[in-house]
């Protein structure tokens, strides 16, 4: 029966790679998201029953690991915190990795065990009769899965404050970079040289060793706000290191997920760049942790800062007819996005035109703030970018900033030694007033004082974000 299926296993690939790249797209817009996930995720199924129908399969192993692997990601899923979801990520990214390197470990030693030959003769018709080009997809799936795992795991313990979140760094750190990559590329031309030969198999496994002491080496020295460029990029190594492995076993559809997962996170990459101001060439190549060694300006900001009443705050809102929210990363922990909806639509009621500006890194992931509103059902047509509202910010009568801080940081724009300077930011210090929601004069990610909390015409309402926004829902509701 099963050898029947054999010539169809193709274009069920085919069926579920358009299923992903149909999903991506849909992924593009926060109303689709949700339907993309289901529709990326119908083709990952077919794409592992399809794999399933492979001849020569194990199904034992294969359905104890899909069973073992199901169980701890549903379970882990479900327990996560949203504002820990940048964790979690960070920690999946790694196991793709790592799957990766194990699955070119494995074949690896299928050809040390089998003879060229023979093993040649599992990899299929079609498969090229090249040692050689075998070799280089198992060393470079080998590095870039590596890298992947261990970057991941220092990033994961970064983000979970389970390690120093500040960059790591020690003498003669660029020599020791340098030397890794001397050995690994040592290490690749011993291995591809003769890959049956014994001393292959250690240079195999000091590949892989050196390959996770580069992905610590690469990450520890990045600190603060390089987080998100880190994140989408260690996304994207893990999708080049599947595609690698797919040209390993020859399998169509790993490598059309891994290059889409390769490519999207690199676009991803190249987004979050832009929006902290750095150059993909600079993170790629020799950028990391550089912002750390900058002075942290912006310290010792001059002024005094004018804190306010819920009650005051209400009486600035209700008077307004424009007003901007900005959340950042405090409606996250406070998990206020339900009354800042609620405070919306009284606004609106109340004859306000209401617009939430998403600064593409506020909150601890891509899109953290995109997430959060659409679970409280905050209307699509309301949602802005900071190029939408920018220009007409003088305009603004009230921007209310709910957790938010680096992201609307005029050191950004006005002092050139700020570790920020040039990043993009939401220009709420424009705003004819600004209402700033926060607990304290304590600072964003970026460790550096924020000017806005002095200026003129910025008001601080201190206190949990969820129990502010109520307090001024309450006080509209009073009216
Ligand atoms: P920030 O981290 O700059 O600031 C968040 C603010 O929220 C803090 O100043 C804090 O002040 C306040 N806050 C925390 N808890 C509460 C609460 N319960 N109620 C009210 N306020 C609270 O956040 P932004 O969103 O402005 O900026 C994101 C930063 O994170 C950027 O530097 C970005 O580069 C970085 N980053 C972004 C990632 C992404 O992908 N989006 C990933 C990793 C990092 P206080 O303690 O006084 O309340």
């Amino acid at each position: 029966m099963i050898e029947h299926i054999q010539p169809y296993i193709n274009y069920l690939y085919i069926v579920a790679s358009v299923l992903f790249v149909l999903g991506l797209k849909k992924l593009g817009r926060a109303e689709s998201a949700r339907n993309g996930n289901f529709v990326s995720s119908i083709g990952m199924l077919i794409a592992i029953i399809a794999t399933c129908l492979l001849v020569g399969m194990e199904f034992k192993w294969i359905i104890v690991g899909m069973i073992a692997g199901s169980a701890i990601g549903a379970i882990a899923a479900y327990r996560v915190k949203m504002t820990s979801m940048p964790e979690m990520v960070g920690l999946l990214n790694g196991f793709g990795g790592l799957a990766s390197m194990l699955v070119a470990w494995a074949e690896f030693h299928k050809w040390v065990t089998m003879g060229w030959d023979q093993y040649y003769l599992t990899l299929g018709a079609g498969a090229p009769n090249s040692p050689l080009f075998t070799a280089i997809a198992m060393i470079f799936t080998a590095i870039v899965g590596g890298v992947t795992f261990s970057g991941s795991l220092v990033a994961f313990l970064k983000l979970a404050e389970l390690m120093p979140g500040k960059p790591i760094q020690f003498a003669g750190q660029q020599i020791v970079n340098a030397l890794i990559l001397v050995a690994l590329v040592a290490g690749a031309v011993i291995f591809c040289r003769d890959p049956s030969a014994p001393i292959a198999y250690q240079a195999f496994i000091g590949i892989m060793i050196v390959s996770l002491v580069l992905g610590v080496t690469s990450v520890i020295p990045i600190g603060g706000a390089d987080m998100p460029v880190v994140i989408s990029l260690l996304n994207s190594y893990s999708g080049i290191a599947a595609a690698a492995a797919g040209f390993i076993i020859l399998n169509n559809v790993l490598i059309v997920a891994g290059s889409l997962v390769g490519a999207s996170g690199i676009i991803l990459t190249k987004i979050m760049c832009k929006a902290m101001n750095r150059s993909l060439a600079n993170v790629l190549f020799s950028g990391f942790g550089s912002a750390s060694g900058k002075k942290k300006a912006a310290d010792g900001v001059q002024g005094e800062a004018k804190p306010i009443s819920a009650e005051d705050a209400f009486l600035l809102l209700e008077a307004a007819r424009s007003v901007i929210i900005v959340p950042g990363y405090g409606m996250a922990v406070a998990q206020a996005q339900h009354s800042v909806r609620e405070l919306g639509e009284l606004l609106t009621a109340n004859g306000c035109d209401v617009r939430y500006a998403i600064h593409p890194v506020a909150g601890r992931m891509p899109g953290h703030m995109n997430v959060l509103l659409a679970e409280a059902n905050v209307p699509y047509e309301q949602l802005a970018e900071p190029q939408d509202v920018n220009p007409v910010m003088e305009t603004v009568d009230v921007a209310m900033v709910i957790g938010a801080n680096d992201v609307v940081n005029p050191a950004a724009r006005e002092d050139e030694s700020s570790p920020i300077y040039g990043m993009p930011i939401i220009n709420v210090d424009q705003a004819k007033t600004v209402i700033v929601l926060k607990r304290s004069m304590a600072s964003g990610f970026a460790g550096i004082e924020n000017p806005l909390f002095f200026k003129d015409n910025t008001r601080m309402l201190f206190g949990d974000a969820k129990a502010s926004v109520s307090a001024l829902v309450a006080e509209f509701k009073n009216i």
